[in-house]
This record gives structure tokens, sequence and C-alpha cells, in this order.
């Protein structure tokens, strides 16, 4: 490989839902808030609020102690081809990120549940997220990606994070799963989606692949990057299709 400095493609992978088998905040604020917390998410829903202002207030009504957080983060796994995924993109140079909403305690804790090969094939990578800290049976949140809200009053400005992660302007990988996910599709090359961003995706007439699993992600990059075939060429196919 001559041309390693200069990454042809980049990798994000969104985690809740794309990377964990079901979304770790969720999860939480569903066990442990207040009821209180399912307003919020309507109006984050219908636009009206930020997912930053929404998760601050969502986990201002968590009472939970580190134990109990932690004995539900652990019944959390991953989806069983993030490994062949990441090797994947290790044997062809791709810098691989992971772009979130949610929090780097629950990236961090259930990674490091899954399987111990996973956590080294991520290490040159940043874990991009919201910052979660527990006192007693109280969570705050920070933001440190960024500290200034952006437009959309994103928790993590994926848009944003990916633009100064890419700074040598490679093609931008994206995958992802949810609603959270709809401002990186734009910033991205090469969509793969599920669930509700596949459907966001349709409606916005956005081009991307549908994929159940990371092995179909997996498999797909492999053929593509292989065949080195060309984006362009691919997106128009998908678009007229
Ligand atoms: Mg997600
Ligand atoms: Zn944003």
């Amino acid at each position: 490989m001559t041309n390693s400095q200069e990454p042809k493609a980049i990798l994000f992978l969104d985690f809740d839902g794309t990377i964990s088998s079901r979304d770790a905040v969720d999860a939480i604020l569903e066990a442990y808030a207040d009821p209180a917390w399912l307003a919020f998410e309507a109006e984050w829903r219908a636009g009206l609020i930020g997912s930053r202002d929404c998760l601050r207030a969502q986990m201002e009504l968590v009472r939970a102690t580190r134990t109990q957080i932690d004995a539900l983060l652990d019944e959390i796994g991953v989806d069983e081809d993030l490994l062949a995924l990441l090797e994947l993109s290790a044997a062809h140079y791709i810098p691989t990120h992971i772009v979130s909403d949610g929090f780097d305690y629950c990236i961090r804790r259930i990674l490091a549940t899954a399987n111990k090969r996973i956590a080294p094939l991520l290490r040159s990578g940043r874990v991009c997220a919201a910052h979660l800290e527990g006192r007693g049976h109280l969570w705050s949140t920070e933001f440190p990606f960024f500290h200034q809200t952006c437009g959309h009053g994103c928790a993590t400005c994926k848009p944003a994070v990916m633009r100064l992660l890419n700074k040598t302007n490679a093609q931008a990988i994206f995958v992802g799963d949810g609603l959270s996910d709809r401002y990186a599709v734009e910033s991205a090359d090469l969509v793969f989606a599920k669930n509700g961003l596949s459907s966001y995706c349709t409606e916005h007439s956005i081009a991307h692949t549908p994929y159940e699993n990371l092995g179909d992600v997996a498999a797909y990059l492999h053929d593509w990057l292989t065949a080195r075939r060309f984006l362009r060429e691919e997106t128009l196919f998908r678009v007229s299709a």
C-alpha cells in the first residue's frame, strides 16, 4: 500500500441501534426516569427542541445508582458482525469513528463488555458523543463536541464532527438507524440506513443502501473497495433504480 496516508474513504458509525442491539439512552430512561421524559422525546421527534436540550432534560429525570446503570448496560449487546466490519476497514486503512447523539459512558461500557477484539480495532478512531457523569443517584450531561450549540441543537453535531475528522476530504461512509442520523446523511457520500433512517432517506429522496445488520454493510463495502467501483456511478444507479 503506497498511499496509506491519504485514505480513500472514512467510516462513521452511529452507535445506539446501529452498533448496539438496543438504544442505551432509551433503556436508561425507560427503566429509571420519571415518565415526563416521554414529553421531551415527543418534542424532539416533532422537531420542536434539539437533541441537546432533550437529553439534558431527560437525564435530569433519572434516579439510578451507577451499579443499576452498569447492570442495565451490561445487558445490551452489539451487532455480531461489528468485528467483521472493523476488520475490513482496518485491512483497507479506512479510519473508523463512532459519532453518537448518546453518551460516551454507555458506549465505552457496552464496547468493553463486547468481544475483546473490538476495542483494539477502534483504538485509532474517535468516539464522539455527549458526556455522562453520575453522582449518587443523579446523572448530569456535558457536551464536549461542541460547547456551542449548532443550528440543529444537536447533542453532538454529526455533520460538524464528520467534517472535522475528514481532513483529507475522503469519501465519507455513514452507517445509521434512526432520527438522530438525519443531519449526518446529508454530509455523507455513501449512506447505509436501516429502520427509521431508511424511511427518512426514502421520504427525503436521499440515496442510501438499506441494510439489516453490519454484516450486510461489510459485504457491500468489501465489494465496493475491492472492485474499486466509483461511488458516483453507484449513487446515480441507486437514485434511478
Ligand atoms: Mg441510532
Ligand atoms: Zn447539528
